[in-house]
């Protein structure tokens, strides 16, 4: 199952196409996605055994985030061995978390407002959890997950590496920052959803490719360990970690400038494309 959130309207993909879910229910489920994760497991029952046969087509443009007012939003840093050798790090022996804050996300198209010169890209699979997970087990994880999408997890890095510790949380929190999307795709739809191909490209030449079955920690292994602390709530979202090919590694290093177009992509879900724009002051 796909769903979308369709001028802010939540949807179910269908064929190709939009089915209104407000309309489609009788109003059994409204028109906010993050109700929906409220009621996952009510919505996915509902949603099975829905006969759409018509929807309207997809215009890009009008996609907003699949999760777009998620309560806590976990980013996991180092989490891809080769990225960790490109950053500079020892391989981690626990997950290394931090924060994007929720004002930071956005849905899959549309204009990256770049605060600085020292913008630079990460791809990332990143979880929708559809039902509250507290202290789960690894084998449990899953079973918590509502589905994936596509994500972009922005990072300027000049605030990220800033004092005397590293702030990664705001540097990679400013407005647009956490691009998500195009759409939330169930695990069920995956032949292994631990296994997927996700890849960026810059202005067409690709800047990183890797598979998320080389985490470091998988995705069941995060969710057990984040909600060991944090109760994980439906409609929080978990960036999971970027491959190698980070900007900030290069020699010399590169980061976004005006007019660079990012696009990233992962197996059986889709694709984020972001344009570059210097930020209004
Ligand atoms: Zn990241």
């Amino acid at each position: 199952m796909r769903i979308a959130n369709v001028l802010g309207r939540s949807a179910l993909i269908v064929d190709g196409q939009a089915v209104d879910v407000e309309e489609a229910s009788e109003g059994q489920f409204g028109s906010n996605m993050s109700r929906i994760y409220e009621r996952w497991p009510d919505f996915r029952r509902w949603a099975e055994q829905l006969n759409a046969t018509s929807g309207t087509p997809i215009d890009p443009s009008q996609l907003g985030p699949p999760s777009p007012a998620p309560r806590q939003v976990f980013a996991v840093g180092l989490n891809y061995r080769d990225h960790t050798t490109e950053s500079g790090f020892e391989q981690p022996d626990s997950p290394v978390i931090c924060a994007k804050f929720p004002s930071c996300i956005a849905g899959p198209e549309g204009e990256l407002g770049l605060p600085s010169e020292n913008v630079d890209w990460e791809i990332e699979l990143v979880a929708v959890i559809g039902t509250e997970a507290r202290r789960v087990p690894v084998s449990a994880a899953w079973d918590h997950v509502a589905g994936l999408t596509v994500g972009q997890d922005y990072s300027e890095r000049r605030i990220q590496h800033a004092g005397p510790v590293p702030q990664f949380s705001l540097g990679k929190s400013f407005p647009g920052f956490g691009a998500t999307g195009p759409y939330l795709v169930t695990p069920d739809e995956f032949d292994d959803p631990d296994d997927l191909v996700l890849q960026c490209t810059l202005n067409g030449e690709q800047v990183q490719k890797g598979r998320t079955s080389a985490m470091i920690f998988s995705l069941p292994e995060l969710i057990s360990r984040i909600s060991a602390v944090c109760p994980l709530l439906p409609g929080d979202l978990i960036f999971s970690g970027t491959p190698d090919g980070v900007g900030m590694a290069r020699v010399p290093p590169r980061f976004l400038r005006e007019g660079d177009v990012v696009v990233s992509h992962i197996e059986g879900i889709g694709a984020l494309r972001n344009v570059c724009r210097a930020a209004e002051e």
